[in-house]
């Protein structure tokens, strides 16, 4: 992905508003920038290994709760009871298969005329959140 460094600046710009850059925010946004959606764990920390041999995965857990409380990146609980994680850079939704486990991105939002009606009542909304769930085009019948 060529997009890597737009990443690098925007958590550096981040690091001196709030706080120190370190080579554990580096690794993990590096990995979870080539792992693209919804990763786990397991899997930014394979990743940010490959970058930071050192790096543990307690560590990994813990840069992802301030990259999250920075707002850089976002968690994503699909109903299996496992966190997942993904760069917060734009706006997106996700369909996950029941079946295969493949997720992927819809970059639309059709979410709008909701949010319109939530806010003539006086709603302040902060986030929403939309996930489909069925059977990929490999996984029906
Ligand atoms: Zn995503
Ligand atoms: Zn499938
Ligand atoms: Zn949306």
């Amino acid at each position: 992905m060529k997009s890597s460094f737009s990443f690098a600046d925007r958590s550096a710009v981040a690091d001196r508003r709030t706080l120190r850059v370190t080579p554990q925010r580096r690794a993990v946004l590096r990995a979870l920038e080539e792992l693209g959606c919804a990763q786990d764990v397991e899997a930014i920390h394979a990743r940010a290994r490959s970058f930071l041999p050192r790096i543990g995965r307690v560590t990994v857990y813990r840069t992802l709760g301030l990259l999250q409380a920075q707002g850089l990146v976002e968690a994503l609980h699909l109903g299996d009871g496992r966190t997942r994680y993904e760069l917060a850079r734009h706006h997106h939704h996700h369909m996950v298969c029941l079946r295969c486990g493949t997720l992927e991105a819809l970059e639309a939002c059709a979410i709008e005329p909701l949010e319109a009606l939530a806010r003539s009542r006086g709603f302040r909304i902060t986030a929403h959140r939309v996930e489909l769930f069925g059977y990929c085009a490999g996984c029906q019948g």
